[in-house]
């Protein structure tokens, strides 16, 4: 189980996140959404122990991010925004320095990384270069470094931004199966990503928690009326009888008429479904309906509605009004240029800090980084060729 409570994360005087308290019950998949900048990442950072918040704490099954991290990142694995992978390698190679760098037993690390790539799709890939992998391939390997050593809780922080909608379907899948036995969070600035794979949803939204229910009720608590257009072989006069005798209906207007086929809007609560209702009362009067539209706001409507600037929307109202949104833009440029430092510091995610490894980089092959492994890319030209990739290890 996951706690948050009472986050608050400044750089400098901007506010990224703003008193943000929301549980995360073990075993379920989440949906963390926001607008770009609503501070998903921020949040995320500080869950994981990457981060550190300006006022609040994270509780990791009982443990303190911050007080105690080693107990506190044993049961988490983290997909940062942007994936800790080195080009250079290959996922084999990769995967088995993850499994050192977080302290898995040294007798086990063959099997834990063969099932690693197993559950993730990429054992097909193991011996290509991490950097001739596609980005659906790549994002897996990503997942399947936050998997090494079977975390109890995995966060994954965009797993499909950048992909193509059939990559991102096969990374909902996948997130979908990872998730039937550990708890997954997974964040995203659309609702759609999140709404087929996760039961529950924690919406922020200029740092602010503006939503934290199942995707169900929180469509409920904010769906708005059902609006039905209809088209009936009859008079407008018949039409209007036959609908206000109809229970559930609000309003109705007849919308055009030729005299022997009439046009209608009705509007009627999200909770019912008029459809067969409407179409037998007017069929016990031998009429028949032509067409028969629904419009129902869109899951995707009422997440733009709740994250909005100025949004009042939230259920325990928690909007806040324009003002926030302004103070953002004042100071953001500012703030960005004197914390670089900060993301320089604590903001980076290495996997030897999960399970309490020491080592930072992967042993002699010095591409601590991708700037470095351009200068250092021997290997590179003999496989940057294209399609042809050649295995590092002695390609059995
Ligand atoms: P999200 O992941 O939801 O897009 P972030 O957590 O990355 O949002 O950012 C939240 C806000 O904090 C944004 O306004 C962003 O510009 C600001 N921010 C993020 N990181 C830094 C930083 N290192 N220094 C200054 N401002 C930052
Ligand atoms: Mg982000």
């Amino acid at each position: 189980m996951i706690e948050v409570r009472h986050l608050t994360k400044k750089y400098g005087k901007h506010t990224a996140v703003e008193d943000i308290s929301f549980t995360v019950e073990p075993g379920k998949i989440y949906g963390f959404l926001g607008p770009n900048g609503a501070g998903k990442s921020t949040t995320m950072n500080i869950i994981t122990g990457c981060l550190a918040p300006t006022e609040g704490e994270v509780l990791i099954d009982g443990h303190s991010v911050l007080d105690e991290p080693i107990e506190a990142k044993r049961a988490v694995g983290y997909l940062p925004e942007v994936p800790p992978l080195y080009p250079e390698m290959t996922p084999e190679e990769y995967l088995r320095f993850v499994a050192e760098a977080k302290g898995v037993r040294r007798d086990m690390i063959a099997e834990e990384v063969e099932g690693v790539m197993a559950s993730t799709g990429i054992t097909d890939m193991r011996r290509r270069l991490i950097r001739s992998l596609s980005k659906g391939y790549k994002q897996r390997v990503g997942i399947a470094q936050a998997m090494i050593g079977d975390p109890d809780i995995v966060i994954l922080d965009e797993p499909t931004e950048g992909l193509d909608p059939q990559q991102r379907a096969e990374i909902r899948d996948l997130i979908g199966t990872l998730g039937k036995d550990r708890t997954v969070i997974l964040s995203s600035h659309v609702l759609s990503e999140v709404q087929e794979i996760c039961e529950n949803i924690i919406v922020i939204s200029h740092g602010k928690l503006v939503a934290d229910d199942t995707v169900e009720n929180i469509s409920r608590s904010l769906r708005q009326d059902i609006t039905m257009t209809l088209t009936v072989m009859a008079t407008p006069e018949e039409v209007e009888s036959v609908i206000s005798g109809i229970e559930g209906v609000k309003s109705f207007s007849i919308v055009s008429t030729n005299g022997s086929e009439t046009s209608a809007k009705i509007k009627y609560g999200s909770e019912l479904d008029l459809r067969e209702t409407v179409t037998f009362a007017f069929s016990d009067i031998r009429r028949a309906v032509v067409s028969m539209g629904i419009e129902e706001e869109s899951l995707e409507d009422i997440f733009l509605k709740l994250t909005s600037d100025g949004a009042d929307a939230s259920p325990d109202g928690a909007g806040t009004g324009g003002e926030d949104a302004e103070d953002a833009e004042d100071t953001e440029d500012a703030e960005d240029e004197e914390y670089d430092e900060d993301e320089d510091g604590d903001l980076k995610y290495d996997p030897a800090d999960y399970i309490g490894g020491t080592d930072s980089g992967p042993g002699g092959t010095g591409t601590e980084d991708t700037e470095g492994a351009e200068e250092i890319g021997k290997t590179e030209e003999k496989n940057s060729d294209g399609g042809d990739y050649k295995p590092l290890f002695g390609g059995k």
